[in-house]
């Protein structure tokens, strides 16, 4: 039997950054189930191309986190300016589509301005999350960005009907421009930079991957290939994959909430009820690598039908040490609401994609290939997620257990915010709470 004072669950971004910030103050045991750190911000190397799990780029807001992934990364870092577009319409125009309009076809565009200015008449100011996407992006964006590009794409994403799904997630990751900037998009002359994304870090070297590597350089009592099996909050212990019975005082949890309630022998029923309403998409994410030429952009959203994919990105240019000499890689990220996707047809239909939109010249340039699946990829925000969070959260506090990260949040979330809440935990943790 193993005493510690903190088991961490998941070699995450959240957890490996508990861990770091653990190291000397308080005994940790950290249990990641797969063979290498990183969790979601993983790289897998192929046939000499590192592929990661669909485009992971650090778009970094927080003083703390940006000097803590930024040091541990030092000389292996670029900074990449975003150059992201909209394919719709049978052409390209720059991302956000709503900020860019003059790219498409006069009478989309008109169509979209008459449908903004009318929605903006009615008073469509940025909700308050709980209406539901469809008729807030009606409000916000009017009829005509709404139609092509809003709920197409977003339905494609989620995999959810949109007359349900929610909108607290909305704020951070829709630009929502103010009218003068649509109208000016519309006619040419948009402002650069709009949005979350414009700016981002990658690694130099070794793809997403490389900062978990550099993060777990600096912890102890992380182990790899190690699954909890089961925990017991109220006795304090967990059964862990080969090593038996772990003793713990504290818990931190990053593996998906409803996966983590299950594994709880003592969750009360109303918590394993709760849990069991959670929904999540799944995505997979096909890489290939090709020999180039590659095509100047990052990445392109896809709202449109004939499109199996909702995004697809070039990884080779985020760095050029990702593909062997003379070759560039894409990711293409289709989503289902958890039913398997037929890889065979699918991967069929996102080359022909590839070429129909010019991203891909020739099919024969294509030299390798890896399916990669997030099982848990986009959590769903409905009415069923609001009911059910505070029950979950006031059993973790009432069992004094820490449930952080994208997944053990159960949110719509990015790296830096797991980094982050990870170093909180940690704090917390270290002064005793
Ligand atoms: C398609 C997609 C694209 C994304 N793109 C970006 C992006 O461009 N930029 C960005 O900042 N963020 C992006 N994200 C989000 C980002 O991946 C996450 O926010 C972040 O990596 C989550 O880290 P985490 O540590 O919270 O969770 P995870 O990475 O999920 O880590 C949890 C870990 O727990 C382990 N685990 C689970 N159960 C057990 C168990 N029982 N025992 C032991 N170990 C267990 C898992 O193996 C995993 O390693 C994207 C996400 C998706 C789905």
């Amino acid at each position: 039997m193993i005493r510690t004072d903190t088991l961490i669950i998941g070699g995450g971004l959240a957890g490996l950054s508990a861990a770091r910030a653990l190291r000397g103050r308080k005994k940790v045991f950290l249990a990641e189930r797969e063979a290498r750190y990183g969790g979601l911000a993983a790289t897998v190397l192929k046939g000499g191309f590192h592929f990661d799990y669909s485009g992971h780029l650090l778009h970094l807001r927080w003083p703390e986190t940006t000097r803590l992934i930024l040091g541990a990364l030092g000389s292996n870092v670029r900074r990449l300016r975003r150059d992201a577009r909209v394919f719709a319409h049978g052409r390209w125009t720059p991302f956000p589509f709503q900020a860019n309009l003059a790219g498409m076809p006069p009478a989309v565009r008109s169509e979209c301005v008459r449908g903004f200015l009318a929605a903006r008449a009615g008073g469509g100011a940025p909700g308050d999350g709980a209406e539901v996407f469809e008729d807030w992006s009606r409000r916000v964006f009017g009829a005509g960005i709404s139609r092509h590009f809003m709920l197409p794409y977003n339905a494609k994403l989620w995999q959810y009907p949109l007359d349900r799904l929610t909108t607290e997630w909305c704020a951070p990751f829709v630009p929502v421009p103010s009218p003068a900037e649509i109208i000016k998009g519309a006619y040419g002359r948009s402002r650069p930079g709009l949005g979350y994304n414009a700016v981002f870090h990658y690694p130099q070297k070794g793809g997403i991957g490389a900062l978990a590597a550099a993060l777990a350089l600096g912890t102890s009592g992380t182990h790899l290939g190690i699954e909890v099996e089961k925990v017991d909050l109220r006795a304090r212990k967990a059964r862990v994959r080969h090593f038996g019975e772990v003793r713990f005082r504290r818990l931190i949890n990053t593996a998906p909430l409803d996966e983590f309630a299950a594994l709880c022998a003592d969750a009360p029923a109303a918590v394993r009820r709760a849990a069991a309403r959670l929904r999540r998409n799944t995505v997979y994410v096909l890489n290939l690598g090709f020999r180039e030429p590659a095509p100047a952009m990052h990445w392109g959203y896809f709202p449109g039908a004939a499109f199996p994919f909702y995004r697809a990105g070039v990884s080779g240019n985020f760095s050029p040490f990702l593909s062997p000499a003379g070759r560039s890689s894409f990711y293409i990220e289709i989503a289902t609401d958890g039913r398997p996707l037929d890889l065979v047809s699918a991967e069929r239909a996102c080359v022909k994609g590839l070429l129909a939109c010019g991203m891909l010249k020739d099919a024969g340039r294509i030299e390798e290939r890896l399916w990669l699946k997030i099982p848990c990829a986009y959590v769903v925000y409905d009415a069923d997620r609001a009911a059910a969070l505070p029950v979950l959260r006031g059993w973790l506090r009432e069992r004094k257990a820490r449930s952080i990260g994208r997944y053990g949040g159960w949110k719509y979330s990015f790296m830096e915010e797991s980094v982050k809440e990870g170093l909180e935990a940690a704090r917390e943790i270290a002064a005793g709470l």
